[in-house]
């Protein structure tokens, strides 16, 4: 397991992160909490890349629940098979949607317990809508955070939910809001899975990991 980097080294790393973003965005395309959230849902081992082809016009006509039921499962299917999974998916969003027409009044809810029990929705997707939404600084883990995190020094964990610990407690409060954007493009476009752009990453002098490449 490597070591978890000091508090003046992660200090450190994120005001670079911030002086070179300071408003970091997420990639999925979305009009209001509803339409992200089922966004994201869609995103699990999909690229967002992907997800936005198959929603740009799907959420012109169903970005309510309401509308989505209206739409009706084969409707969506019609939108969103290009996407791994669509079927599960499909379903998944239709339960949703029921479930937030009938219990709440067609709104997005803005715990996390309540956004996990809806169908197809994870602690990563719950975590994803109240720090994109709601603002609040919750900790979404993915595979490029966790990879990132751990390489780097900046969250060591051994799960996911460890590493979302580690973000919690070791970023100072003042980044916490953007940290996730910040790891989760730092990871997806320079900390990358095979081959790391070490030469052209801003933090290489204070990260951790010991196999940079040149
Ligand atoms: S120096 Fe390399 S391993 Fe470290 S964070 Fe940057 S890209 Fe990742």
């Amino acid at each position: 397991m490597p070591k978890q980097l000091d508090y003046h080294t992660i200090r450190e790393i994120f005001t670079r992160f911030q002086t070179a973003e300071a408003e970091p965005k997420g990639e999925l395309d979305h009009v209001n909490a509803y339409t992200l959230l089922v966004a994201v849902a869609l995103s699990a081992q999909a690229t967002d890349k992907g997800v936005n082809k198959a929603t740009r016009d799907l959420f012109k006509i169903a970005d309510t629940p309401q509308k989505m039921l209206d739409l009706g499962e084969e409707g969506l299917i019609a939108h969103i098979k290009t996407i791994g999974l669509y079927r599960n998916k499909a379903k998944n969003v239709m339960k949703m949607a029921k479930i937030l027409v009938d219990d709440y009044d067609g709104e997005v809810p803005n715990s996390r317990a309540a956004l996990q029990s809806l169908p197809g929705v994870g602690r990563k997707t719950a975590n994803v809508v109240l720090n994109m939404w709601w603002r609040y600084p919750a900790q979404a883990v993915d595979t490029h955070i966790f990879r990132f995190g751990n390489r780097s020094g900046v969250a060591v964990g051994k799960d996911v939910v460890a590493v979302e610990r580690a973000i919690e407690d070791n970023i100072p409060v003042n980044f916490q809001l953007h940290a996730h954007h910040w790891m989760i493009l730092h990871g997806r476009y320079t900390c990358v899975s095979r081959k790391p752009k070490c030469n052209a990453c801003l933090i290489r002098d204070l990260c951790h990991y010991e196999e940079k490449t040149p």
